[in-house]
């Protein structure tokens, strides 16, 4: 709680969406921009090593997620990050064709790859060459054994955004093994507060974002992780100068950096990764196997006061167990939006995901149990009172 800014009165509910801004990250932000860049100017790329600050923060995200150094970048966004895996993963398994995924994906991650598979069809062509593949979660596994020799790529979520049902990596990925098929993970909900053991679950490649349990601030860049062995068979298409071997040597043609750094593209975002590189520095020190102990306790103690005061008249829209979902819970109910829009004008900040889920995440960094009890006591009384029918709560925002 000491190493955040939590506005007074406010119980964020959130932090899954948009972590809240750690004190260190906010003294970086003044120090970045008053002295790197106002005082030091260019020579800040020497002198305070803005050149590496992408490994470097890599480098402190690899622990959070069982990794090897200097096998994590820090750059761009997930959706552009899996443009580059995505690509790279197809070409080193260029007998196949289709990339395998779960219907209800974050839509970006599904964008992403349609928009790669039309571009590698052939722009207005009609060849149907590469595709991509969606079923329902409960029977990804089965697919994958049935069909699995057929497909170049499995590429899922860790954890559902929204209902926090979870995967099994390690065994999806040893499956995927056994029948050629490469894995890429995004770890969006799981990053800095799921154990995560990337190197041992020979994961192939990964990727995730900064912005929500790691608090990096809003658009903070995105990271990649890819396997050690896998680095020199690798070509990504995005071959911008910052991902070439020798950048400052302006040669005309490209020659890939040997590292982990053949996935940078153009010049980073040094405020934002700098003010990311200070808000990884709240992990210091902290097991992330007990940064999920305390989010399954909250996540339950939650679930079981909204049961005392509420019975079942909310329906879960999530595993029933605090151990078998991620760091959020979520509800199910027609009027979802309005529930959360009341409960945000009480001060309990969390999230509708369409078209009926109410979101609420638990950030164990800074969450007390007592935050816990209000948000559920506030919840209950708006269901029993129905308040959320007021007209002012259905009024619709951009962002939801
Ligand atoms: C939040 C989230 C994203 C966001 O992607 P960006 O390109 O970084 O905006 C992607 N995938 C999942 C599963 C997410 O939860």
């Amino acid at each position: 709680m000491a190493e955040f800014h939590i506005p007074n009165d406010v119980i964020y509910l959130d932090g899954n969406s948009l972590g809240p801004l750690p004190y260190k990250a906010k003294n970086r932000a003044l120090e970045v921009v008053n002295q790197q860049w106002g005082e030091d100017l260019i020579a800040s790329w020497n002198t305070h090593d803005w050149i590496g600050l992408p490994l470097k923060v890599g480098n402190k995200i690899a622990p959070l997620i069982g990794a090897v150094q200097n096998s994590v970048v820090c750059c761009d966004s997930i959706s552009v990050n899996l443009f580059k895996v995505l690509s790279a993963a197809l070409k080193i398994n260029a007998n196949r064709t289709k990339i395998l995924s779960q219907t209800d994906n974050f839509p970006t991650d599904l964008y992403m790859a349609q928009g790669l598979v039309k571009q590698l069809n052939g722009i207005g062509g009609n060849d149907e060459k590469y595709q991509l593949v969606t079923t329902d979660a409960d029977v990804i596994f089965n697919t994958l054994e049935q069909d699995g020799n057929d497909i170049a790529i499995l590429m899922l979520t860790h954890v559902n955004f929204r209902s926090g049902d979870s995967y099994d990596i390690e065994r999806l990925t040893q499956l995927a093994h056994a029948k050629g098929v490469l894995v890429v993970w995004d770890l969006a909900h799981s990053a800095g507060v799921l154990p995560l053991s990337l190197s041992e679950w020979q994961v192939d490649f990964a990727v995730g974002c900064t912005y929500k349990f790691l608090n990096g601030g809003p658009g903070a860049p995105g990271f990649v992780y890819v396997a050690p062995h896998l680095m020199d068979s690798l070509d990504q298409p995005l071959s911008g100068w910052m991902g070439h071997k020798k950048p400052f040597s302006f040669d005309p043609s490209y020659t890939k950096a040997n590292g982990i750094q053949q996935f940078l593209c153009g010049t980073p975002s040094i405020i934002s990764m700098s003010v990311l590189d200070a808000a990884l520095d709240v992990f210091d020190g902290i097991s992330i196997a007990r940064v999920r102990d305390k989010s399954i306790a909250l996540n339950s103690f939650f679930q079981s006061c909204v049961e005392q005061l509420l019975g079942s008249s909310l329906t879960l829209a999530c595993p029933f167990k605090a151990q078998d979902r991620g760091s959020q819970i979520s509800f199910q109910h027609p009027q979802a939006y309005a529930i959360c829009q009341a409960l945000i004008s009480k001060n309990v900040i969390a999230d509708f995901r369409a078209p009926n889920i109410l979101r609420l995440g638990f950030s164990p960094l800074f969450l007390r149990f007592k935050d816990v009890l209000i948000a559920a006591q506030i919840l209950s009384e708006i269901i029993s009172s129905e308040i959320f029918l007021k007209e002012e709560f259905h009024i619709k925002n951009t962002v939801t």
